[in-house]
């Protein structure tokens, strides 16, 4: 069976003959690490224009280039969900970007809640984490991640049309459905650690666009929370009905 080719996220035109210019880190992946050679064949998407085949024109230490050649897939968007999250630990944040990003959200938001204790994020990180699981799960699409904003500011200035489905700990036990809800701009939103305060609480309870869902029984750890509430999203309301 014939390898799997490498997939690669280049911010680029893609068009048929194209030359695309690797950065230093592309180059060192491609040929320092898996050994590509000229004539070597890739995938790269850039997010807008679909995933081309390409070769490999020109290695070099600091760079090289590739020739794009066809398309190989039409660009694909997700549905127009996003997902908010208050940062926790480094680790379990990179892991709740990487899994937003398989799972198909369009766009992905750290919020700040008052028991947050993150006080800031590696923007650039998180989004190379974004890129990173696009590459790998054979999206066309990169989710943008936002930079760090309060939840409450967030909310100021939230356009009524896009909904959100609050994944809200005091309905633990309740049935989690989604069912009686439309399709439609969704933003799904999960707590810190600590859940949400009492002032948050009364806040979001009283926002006609927010509805409060349950994920089951279990107190679900924020990580899994959000898996589990795009996962429920995606099912009821998304792309894998
Ligand atoms: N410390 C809180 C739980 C926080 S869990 C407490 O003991 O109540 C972190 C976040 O995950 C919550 O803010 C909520 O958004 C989500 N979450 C976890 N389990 C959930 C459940 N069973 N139903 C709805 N949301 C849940």
């Amino acid at each position: 069976m014939a390898q799997a080719k490498i997939r690669l996220y280049l911010d680029h035109p893609l068009a048929a003959g194209q030359p695309l210019l690797l950065s230093q880190a592309q180059a060192h992946y491609l040929f320092a690490v898996m050994r590509l050679a000229a004539g070597a064949q890739v995938l790269a998407f850039n997010g807008r224009q679909g995933e081309w085949l390409a070769e490999v024109v020109q290695v070099s230490k600091r760079g090289g280039t590739l020739r794009a050649l066809a398309q190989t897939a039409p660009q694909r968007a997700p549905p127009d969900l996003w997902l908010m999250f208050a940062p926790i630990k480094k680790a379990r944040t990179d892991f709740i970007v990487e899994k937003a990003a398989e799972l198909g959200a369009a766009r992905i938001l750290p919020v700040q809640t008052d028991f947050t204790n993150a006080e800031r994020i590696r923007q650039d990180r998180l989004q190379a984490h974004a890129i990173e699981a696009a590459e790998q799960c054979g999206g066309t699409f990169v989710p943008e991640v936002a930079d760090l904003a309060p939840l409450a500011r967030s909310l100021d200035g939230w356009n009524p049309a896009r909904q959100i489905l609050w994944a809200d700990e005091s309905r633990l036990g309740a049935a989690a459905t989604l069912a009686g809800l439309a399709a439609g701009p969704w933003a799904v939103l999960i707590g810190p650690e600590g859940g949400f305060s009492a002032p948050e609480r009364i806040r979001l309870g009283a926002l006609p666009f927010v509805t409060p869902v349950s994920l089951g029984p279990r107190i679900l750890r924020a990580d899994t929370a959000a898996v589990a509430a795009l996962t429920l999203w995606q099912a009821s309301l998304g792309d894998w009905r």
